[in-house]
């Protein structure tokens, strides 16, 4: 196929108030309010609002958007496989692993033989919870930016999970909270410490247990789960608990005896933050890349034009311009509300607070 001449970039995707919109293709992505046409990268709820006419999604994040948003969270819905490729107005779009939670994806459009990427929020490690990051090479790459800032280094998750069972080990007749974000995050923490050998039940905050259960539904072995609500203050001691992060200032922590508090977040390396939660034992796990990861991952799509958006923008722009990489700050506005935000969680940790999620009928 031959073409007048090639598209820019901006044709594919161009950012807009309401998120990237696809001017060639007629849809957006991971628009922040309501449009016409949507494809979204993944469940997290800054990316994935409900109230769109369509929406172009895998499976999954069509599922967990179902879970939080009830039947109606959109007009119409489309699943789409990793590596399918569909026709959008005058583009192709395909998704590819993002490998950031279950059923993440990046979107890739493709053009007049110009490609853009946007990456959605995405890391470059393993996570036995989902398929693992696949690099696309591209023209245009849009990466998000939450760590993007040297300082950020992740260091080995498996390390971080250590020292909790190190911790569990030391403290038998004390309880282990440990705050994650309900989807993603808190059902990787569980998968690890499954690796790792701790075969005891693990306790669940209510505000876990319906995307924990899709996750198990989607063949994630997390072991024996319990609900904490059904746990008397006895049975609880030496055991391990996942929780929202703002539960751990909680009233809803007295029902366990004496506990430590722990917090799984990329956030935790500012020792600061982990002080300021009162968190005693900070866990430096996190399903975004990291400064190397950024880096890494920009330098090998092969793209002359990164766009950078919700985090630390400039410091990554400013390392691609460095090397000669043509970079800009997008300035999107409205994400990095949900995971990983360095202030909060959607949920306010009562165990009556659901994180947005109806429960089955009859689970409560
Ligand atoms: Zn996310």
């Amino acid at each position: 196929m031959t073409y007048l001449k090639a598209m820019r970039p901006e044709d594919l995707l161009k950012p807009m108030p309401g998120g990237l919109c696809s001017p060639v293709g007629g849809f957006h992505v991971d628009p922040t309010r309501a449009v016409d046409k949507a494809l979204i990268t993944h469940g997290h709820s800054d990316h994935a609002r409900p109230g769109h006419g369509a929406v172009l999604a895998t499976q999954e994040t069509l599922d967990l958007m179902r879970l939080r948003y009830g039947e109606n969270f959109a007009g119409t819905t489309q699943a789409i496989r990793y590596g399918e490729t569909l026709r959008l107005g005058g583009a192709e779009v395909t998704f590819h692993p993002a490998g950031h939670v279950l059923g993440s994806a990046q979107i890739c459009v493709e053009a007049g033989g110009t490609r853009v990427v946007a990456s959605g929020d995405y890391k470059d490690v393993a996570d036995p919870t989902c398929v693992a990051f696949e690099l696309v090479k591209c023209d245009a790459f849009i990466t998000e930016a939450t760590f993007g800032l040297p300082v950020f280094r992740h260091g080995d998750p498996n390390a971080e999970i250590g020292k909790l069972l190190r911790s569990v080990a030391l403290f038998p007749e004390r309880a282990h909270l440990v705050g994650a974000y309900s989807l993603g995050k808190a059902q990787r923490v569980i998968a690890m410490i499954r690796a790792a050998g701790y075969d005891a039940p693990i306790y669940l905050h209510g505000a876990m247990e319906t995307i924990t259960r899709y996750y198990v539904s989607r063949g994630i072995n997390l072991g024996e789960l319990r609900a904490v609500r059904d746990a008397s203050k006895a049975e609880l001691a030496g055991t391990i608990a996942l929780c929202p992060p703002s539960a751990l200032q909680d009233r809803w922590t007295r029902r366990f005896p004496d506990p430590v508090s722990a917090f799984a977040s990329g956030w935790m390396r500012v020792r600061a933050r982990a002080r300021q939660r009162g968190v005693e034992l900070p866990l430096v796990i996190s399903d975004h890349a990291d400064w190397d990861g950024l880096t890494a991952t920009v330098a090998v799509t092969g793209a002359s034009q990164i766009w950078v958006t919700h985090g630390a923008e400039e410091a990554l722009v400013h390392w691609c311009t460095l090397r000669g990489l043509e970079a800009r700050p997008l300035g999107l506005v409205g994400y990095g509300e949900e995971d990983e935000t360095p202030d909060g969680d959607v949920s306010d940790g009562s165990e009556a607070n659901t994180g947005g999620l109806p429960l089955p009928s009859g689970e409560r």
